[in-house]
């Protein structure tokens, strides 16, 4: 057996160093436990990044991956195949969208949904291109998203940035009827901003940059690449939010439940893209798209985003009881299971490595702020462990 040591001296002389990887080497998982080399257990909180919204190895995921793999992995786009039509059926039939397109992760979906942008300009606008987005949010790391992600850390060493792309302040409407334009032909936020440190619109921000959009003939687009597929507690992140229906939106991460699977989505009227527009080799794939079938029927059939609205307030609950211990937590903010606690101190560093250590596996989204995703169906005692080890760790850094 190769010894965890050895695993990590492989990473080192192989692989290209972009990132500072945590100390274990996982090699299995099951609901919210993940296990690693040397058979020690841990819970994940992070569950692959919001991806593994059933938790990991999900019967129904692998049964169908299983199958699946044994009939027919990939034929080009230019043939039918079976499980993309079942999947984009079951987001058409739950959401406002009408129409799919399947690609392989969330840059490449946000990539296609800005295309679809800059044609609608096109075709309707005299050529308008540009696209508003928002600060701090993210879209993903392709030289496009790069310059639609309003953060200097991912933009500066890769400039001059593609152009047409604005990043205006979040929450704020104001900023987005300011920077519009003859130019523009899109406006495209997250329903609740993820990487930017789990912030929270006011009730109205959507849908108010929505009707923005509509009396200007702009198209409105919500990147649900991380709030999609039941994380805020509806299966799409924008059903929380009372008369918000996007033009286009996107999807990622937890779409394909573990395997690679992105897609846009948008409504009737603004379907621009023709045939030879747009395509993907691996995009719609059968492999991936049975995995995100699966775990798309699976969760609508057993309400698991109503799971992450319950257990999302108990562990808001939960989190918020340690503020009443610790003077320095400033905030607890989220919805559903997406859920930051905000600190006045950069502690979230030490936190990750002690939580590491204490067997829970969260992520330090910002300098002072934790970041809790766990799987939807976690259960409540899982969550109270996790609290539990939270609360241990902030007592000894009080
Ligand atoms: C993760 C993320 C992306 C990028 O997805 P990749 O699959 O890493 O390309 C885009 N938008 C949002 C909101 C995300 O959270």
């Amino acid at each position: 057996m190769t010894s965890t040591k050895e695993y990590k001296d492989l990473e080192k002389k192989y692989y290209m160093q972009v990132v500072n990887r945590m100390a274990p080497v996982l090699v299995s998982g099951k609901g919210t436990v993940v296990t690693d080399n040397d058979g020690n257990d841990y819970l994940d909180f992070t569950a692959g990044w919001a991806v593994l919204n059933l938790g990991h190895s999900h019967d129904s995921v692998t049964e169908a991956i299983k199958d699946q793999a044994g009939k027919i992995l990939q034929m080009s786009n230019l043939y039918y195949t079976t499980p993309q039509l079942s999947l984009a059926k079951t987001i058409v039939d739950n959401s406002d969208v009408d129409r799919v397109f399947f690609c392989n992760s969330g840059a490449e979906a946000n990539e296609g949904a800005a295309k679809l942008a800059r044609k609608w300009g096109k075709m309707q606008l005299n050529g308008a291109f540009e696209i508003i987005t928002t600060l701090n949010s993210f879209h993903g790391r392709t030289q496009a998203m790069m310059a639609a992600t309003g953060q200097p850390h991912y933009q500066d060493n890769w400039r001059p940035l593609m152009p047409g792309f604005v990043n205006v302040e979040y929450n704020n409407l104001q900023q987005i009827k300011d920077a519009y334009n003859d130019n523009t032909c899109a406006v495209l936020i997250e329903p609740v901003q993820g990487e930017g440190g789990v912030n929270v619109p006011d009730s109205d921000y959507l849908r108010s940059v929505q009707e923005f959009c509509k009396s200007k003939n702009i198209l409105f687009m919500l990147d649900e690449v991380q709030t999609g597929m039941g994380r805020l507690g509806t299966l799409f992140g924008y059903q929380r939010f009372q008369g918000v229906e996007p033009d286009v939106m996107t999807l990622a991460k937890a779409l394909g439940s573990g395997a690679p699977l992105g897609a846009f989505c948008s409504k009737e009227f603004c379907s621009v893209l023709e045939p030879g527009d747009h395509g993907s080799t691996f995009g719609g794939n059968a492999l991936t798209t049975s995995a995100g079938a699966a775990a798309a029927e699976f969760m609508v059939k057993n309400n698991i985003p109503n799971m992450a609205l319950e257990s999302g307030k108990y562990m808001f609950e939960k989190l918020s009881e340690l503020m009443k211990k610790f003077n320095f937590i400033t905030e607890v903010r989220g919805m559903g299971l997406l859920i930051g606690l905000e600190m006045n101190k950069d502690l979230s560093g030490e936190i990750v490595g002690k939580a590491l250590e204490k067997g829970l596996l969260i992520n330090a989204v910002r300098p002072n702020m934790i970041r809790f995703m766990p799987p939807l169906n976690v259960s409540k005692d899982e969550i109270d462990q996790a609290v539990k080890v939270i609360d241990e760790i902030l007592e000894e850094s009080k």
